[in-house]
C-alpha cells in the first residue's frame, strides 16, 4: 500500500550529508510508490539543498528557515519537524542514525506515541511488506522488523543503504514553511570542530585506524599518510585515545563512533569486543598486528602479521606506485 514518507535531511556547513540521500532511498522503498517528502531546516542554502533532495528522489521538499535552527538543538528542531509532521500527516519518517537522528527521533516518537526502528542497516521488500534489519548485542546478531500499522520513525546507519542515482532532470516543488520557535533551553555559544580535515568518520569510505600499538601521537603520522593516499580518514581505538595519542573524536567502538566503510585498516589494534562493536560491519577489514594471536584477525578479511612501522610505509609506497 502506498504511503507518504518524510525524510529529515541533515546538512553540514551548507551541504547535505550523504546519509540524507540514503534516507531518501529508504523512504522510496517504504513509500511503495507513494510520496517522498524531504524536510530541511537551517538558515543557509536551503533552496539548493531542497533541489538536491529532489534530484536524489524526493517528490517535493519543505524548507524551514529560522535563525534558531542555525545549529541543531533538540528543542528547536523538535518544534520545526513536529510542525511539518502535523501539516503533512506522514505514515513514515526516515533520517540518519547520526548524533542528531539519535537525539531527535526518540523524542518525537514518544511525543507522537509512534514507533521507532533505529540503526537500520538493510531495507528489503518481502512479499509486499518492508523488512528492516538492525544489528543487536553490539553487532553479534541481527533482528528483522516490519511496520504493522501507525506512524513509525526509522533511523538508518550511514554507509549501508545504497543511494539512488542523481537525476538533475527530476522536477519537484521546494516550498518554505515558517515555524514560530520558542523556549529553546539549550544555548549554543560556539561550535568547535575537533577533527582537522572535517571528514566525518561515520560516512568515510576508507578508514585507517590506530590503536595502542601506534605508541605515540607521532606514531599516527604514517597512518595519516596511508589514509591520504587512499582518500580516507584516520580513526582510533579507545586504547589510543586513552593513551593520549589522539583525540576522542576519533574513537571507534561501542562508546565511540559506529562505522561501516568500504575499507577499514586496523593498525596495532588488538580487537577487543568493544572495538569490534564499532567496525565489524566494515565491508573489507585489513588488520596489521605483530601478534598473530590478536583477536582482530578473527574479523579481518586480510591479515598482516608484522610491525606496523615496517608495513604501513611499504603499503604507502606500493599504493603510490599503483597510482603512477
Ligand atoms: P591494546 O589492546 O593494548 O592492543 C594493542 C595492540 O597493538 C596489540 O594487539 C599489540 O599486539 C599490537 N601492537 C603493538 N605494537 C605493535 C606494532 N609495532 N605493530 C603492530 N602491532 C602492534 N575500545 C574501543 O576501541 N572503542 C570503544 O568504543 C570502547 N568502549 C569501551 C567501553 C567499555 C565499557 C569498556 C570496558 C571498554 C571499552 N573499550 C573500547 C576498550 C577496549 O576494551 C580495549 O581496551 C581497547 O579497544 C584496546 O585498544 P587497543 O586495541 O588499541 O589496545
Amino acid at each position: 500500500m502506498s504511503k507518504k514518507v518524510l525524510v529529515i535531511g541533515e546538512a553540514r556547513e551548507g551541504s547535505l550529508r550523504n546519509v540524507t540521500f540514503e534516507a531518501i532511498a529508504t523512504a522510496s522503498i517504504i513509500s511503495d510508490g507513494g510520496e517522498v517528502v524531504g524536510v530541511i531546516c537551517g538558515t543557509d542554502n536551503l533552496e539548493e539543498m531542497g533541489q538536491e533532495m529532489i534530484y536524489y528522489g524526493a517528490d517535493r521538499v519543505i524548507t524551514v528557515a529560522n535563525e534558531d535552527l542555525k545549529t541543531y538543538t533538540s528543542d528547536g528542531y523538535g518544534q520545526a519537524i513536529q510542525a511539518v509532521i502535523n501539516d503533512e500527516s506522514p505514515e513514515g519518517i526516515v533520517m540518519g542514525h547520526t548524533s542528531i537522528g539519535k537525539d531527535l527521533t526518540p523524542k518525537l516518537a514518544s511525543r507522537l506515541e509512534s514507533g521507532l526502528i533505529s540503526d537500520v542497516t538493510e531495507v528489503t521488500e518481502d512479499g509486499g511488506s518492508v523488512v528492516f534489519t538492525r544489528p543487536i548485542y553490539s553487532g553479534k546478531a541481527f533482528e528483522k522488523k516490519e511496520i504493522i500499522e501507525g506512524l513509525v520513525f526509522v533511523t538508518i546507519r550511514p554507509n549501508n543503504i545504497p543511494v539512488g542515482t542523481r537525476d538533475d532532470s527530476r522536477m519537484g516543488e521546494v516550498t518554505q514553511k515558517s515555524v514560530d520557535i520558542r523556549n529553546i533551553r539549550t544555548v549554543i555559544r560556539d561550535v568547535i570542530r575537533k577533527s582537522s580535515d572535517g571528514v566525518d568518520l561515520s560516512e568515510a569510505k576508507v578508514i585507517v585506524a590506530g590503536g595502542r600499538g601506534v605508541k605515540s601521537e607521532e606514531g599516527f603520522e604514517p597512518l595519516e599518510q596511508l589514509s591520504e593516499v587512499l582518500g580516507g580518514t584516520v580513526g582510533a581505538s579507545r586504547g589510543a585515545c586513552d593513551a593520549g595519542y589522539c583525540d576522542y573524536s576519533l574513537q571507534i567502538g561501542q562508546t565511540g563512533k559506529v562505522v561501516t566503510p568500504d575499507l577499514y585498516i586496523a593498525c596495532g589494534i588488538s580487537g577487543a569486543i568493544q572495538h569490534l562493536a564499532g567496525m565489524s560491519n566494515s565491508k573489507v577489514i585489513v588488520a596489521i598486528n605483530k601478534d598473530p594471536e590478536a583477536n582482530i584477525f578473527n574479523v579481518a578479511d586480510y591479515g598482516i602479521v608484522g610491525d606496523l612501522f615496517d608495513v604501513v610505509p611499504k603499503l604507502i609506497e606500493e599504493i603510490k606506485q599503483m597510482k603512477v
